[in-house]
């Protein structure tokens, strides 16, 4: 048989071979350095064999930054984990060990509790090991063998595992250690040049909380200690920014166990809410947009109406109804009930198109176990709208929602690219539509000049859609807004107008969410300014610091001053020394701060800018300077 190598040339393998065998065929250093082999896209273990035809790419140990490779030596080093776990804590159970993204972990049943002090012996073994020298094998073996085996080492959770799975079942060893797993794995323990266990964390089994809580342990591994030292450096910048850390030094929300991904908005965090949703009115006021409110629960049967008993219950709360057999859902979305309203009156062509926006909680029941400050939370406010148009409207439409993300997201310096999510397999409508639809999202993308990626099938059932992300400042990506074609929900809604030929037709409808969420875009900004909001945005403006008691009244009217001109300020007159008090505004990274003392007034105040030195400067100058700090909350 022949395989196809990246230079397109062929090469001549006995039938049956290997990755390895054809690694070893082109020479001794790759076969050596392979790591993984890529074969028609995508990764394959080097002991597998090919097949005849097969374009087959090899990864080594030099492709450091390659995702596929990293992700084998990480799923490797988490092998190299459980190995190390049996052998320090003999009687523990295992229950799965994957990669991730930046690394790996794995879940054990520890019979002592472990804590984080422990970690550095655990690392300790695994170097051992990788000085030992590990190789893997891999064996495929039958669904009753495997279970044997397992119930054989008292390993009870990869005994659930092997008699769920399908298809054949392979088991991969290294030194005394056997595990069940798909793999791929690198073929010896090498080129795992650098470890790092990060962090213990609670997990239920199958991320259940009926299930066992057990024990996670987080780690991460490369192909050199640089990467991990450049690594561990980006994570302690993450660190620093993490905005469920900063929403508590900045007093600005916290969440409490009684209602598990719901935020508690503090006075100060509502500021920065505020702030957006005057945002949210403003503009949606100039592009057309209607506000309108509709009910928070509805009936069970209007969400089978709308698909979402069908497709989406799993993460509802459901409600008992009036009656015993009737059921009430708390809206995840605001759709269906945008459709009742569009569907109430009759609608001519000349009413289109109509925008209806609203910003209404919404609760989606996301597992405990993957809730995570304000970037995944049951409590969600979407920015919503849904925009009902005729065929002949919607490009306009689209092209209007991308203008006003270019211009939502340019306020906060973000640059927003795209992705393109097509037809699912799982999909209503016809072919023809989808060719229709995906093609106009993409032309969108195109006329806007917005950078994006196609991603295949990822659509929603009902049509297809545009996810806007951005990264950050320490080059991050996160998910925000959304602009979702629907060609379902109007039919099962019966939707309809009447057309310029007087006959009834139905309308398209543009699912939209700009920010995303409040939560998640708040989340976000704390994050991407570290806190450090601009002037416009941040909950306090100003902070007045009287130097001793006999400068109390003046500050106190200076501050009555800047707050009739619409700024937020607060005096702090606490008992604490001036320098404390200059430094706690600095922690809470105030913008602005003025020192009030014997030789300030209104022609000459101390002044101290975040992050610079203090000045002075008359209250006309401060005022004019506000005036176009604050101006940038609506640019021209
Ligand atoms: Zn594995
Ligand atoms: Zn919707």
């Amino acid at each position: 048989m022949k395989v196809v190598l990246p230079d397109s040339s062929e090469l001549e393998l006995a039938d049956g071979a290997s990755g390895l065998d054809a690694a070893r065929a082109i020479g001794p250093k790759l076969a050596e350095q392979a790591v993984l082999a890529r074969v028609d896209g995508t990764t394959r273990d080097l002991r597998l064999p090919l097949a005849d035809g097969e374009h087959v790419q090899f990864l080594t140990t030099r492709d450091t930054e390659d995702p596929d490779a990293l992700y084998a030596l990480r799923h490797s080093t988490a092998h190299l984990l459980a190995e190390a776990v049996m052998r320090l804590h003999p009687g523990v159970k295992i229950a799965i060990g994957p990669p991730i993204a930046d690394g790996f972990y794995y879940d054990f049943e520890f019979a002592e509790p472990i804590s984080e002090a422990d970690l550095d012996a655990i690392e300790e073994e695994i170097r051992r090991e990788i000085a030992e020298g590990r190789e893997w094998a891999r064996e495929e073996v039958s669904r009753e063998d495997a279970i044997a085996r397992f119930e054989a080492e008292e390993q009870p959770y990869k005994v659930e595992l092997a008699r769920d799975a399908d298809g054949d079942i392979s088991l991969y060893t290294q030194g005394a250690f056997t595990d069940l797993c798909r793999g791929p794995h690198l073929q010896n323990a090498k080129p795992i040049k650098a470890v790092k266990l990060t962090s213990l964390a609670g997990a239920y089994w199958r991320g259940d909380e009926r299930n066992t809580q057990l024990t996670r342990i987080y780690g991460t591994a490369f192909f050199s200690q640089a990467d991990l030292d450049a690594h561990l450096e980006r994570l302690e910048q993450a660190r620093a920014r993490d905005h469920r850390r900063l929403g508590l030094q900045l007093d600005l929300f916290h969440f409490d166990e009684h209602s598990p991904g719901s935020p508690l908005w503090h006075p100060k965090g509502m500021v920065l809410y505020n702030q957006l949703e005057a945002i949210r009115r403003r503009e949606n006021g100039r592009r057309g947009y209607l506000e309108v409110k509709t009910p928070l629960i509805y009936d069970k049967a209007l969400w089978v109406t709308s698909g979402h008993w069908e497709k989406f219950r799993e993460n509802m709360f459901l409600i008992p109804g009036d009656t015993e057999d009737q059921t009430y859902g708390i809206k995840p979305m605001n759709c269906p009930g945008h459709m009742l309203l569009f569907g109430s009156q009759l609608r001519s062509y000349r009413d289109l198109p109509i925008r209806y926006a609203e910003a209404a909680p919404l609760h989606r029941n996301e597992l405990a176990g993957t809730l995570h400050g304000l970037t995944r939370v049951r409590y969600v406010t979407q920015d919503d709208a849904h925009i009902f148009c005729t065929e002949e409207q919607i490009a306009a439409e689209v092209d209007g929602c991308i203008d006003y993300v270019k211009y939502l997201y340019g306020l906060f310096g973000l640059e927003p690219h795209a992705e393109l999510s097509t037809r699912p397999d799982d999909r209503f409508g016809t072919d023809e539509q989808w060719d229709v639809a995906e093609g106009r999202l993409r032309e969108a993308l195109e006329r806007h000049e917005l950078r994006y990626v196609i991603s295949e099938g990822e659509g929603t059932f009902y049509g297809p859609k545009i996810d806007l992300h951005m990264t950050d400042v320490i080059g991050r990506s996160w998910q925000m807004g959304t602009i979702q074609y629907d060609m379902q929900m109007p039919a099962r809604f019966g939707l309809t107008y009447m057309g310029p030929d007087n006959r009834e037709h139905m309308p398209l409808v543009v699912h939209r969410a700009l920010y995303g969420s409040f939560e998640r875009f708040i989340g976000i900004l704390v994050e991407h300014y570290a806190g450090s909001f601009p002037f416009w945005l941040s909950p306090v403006q100003v902070r007045v610091i009287p130097v001793g008691e006999g400068h109390r009244d003046a500050a106190e009217a200076l501050r009555d001053r800047l707050d009739t001109e619409g700024y937020r300020v607060e005096v702090d007159d606490r008992d604490d020394t001036l320098g404390k008090r200059i430094r706690d505004a600095e922690l809470e990274k105030v913008p602005f701060v003025i020192v009030y003392g014997d030789r300030e007034s209104d022609d000459a105040l101390a002044v101290r800018e975040r992050g610079g030195e203090q000045s002075t400067i008359s209250l006309d100058d401060l005022l004019s300077r506000f005036g176009s700090l604050a101006a940038e909350a609506d640019p021209a």
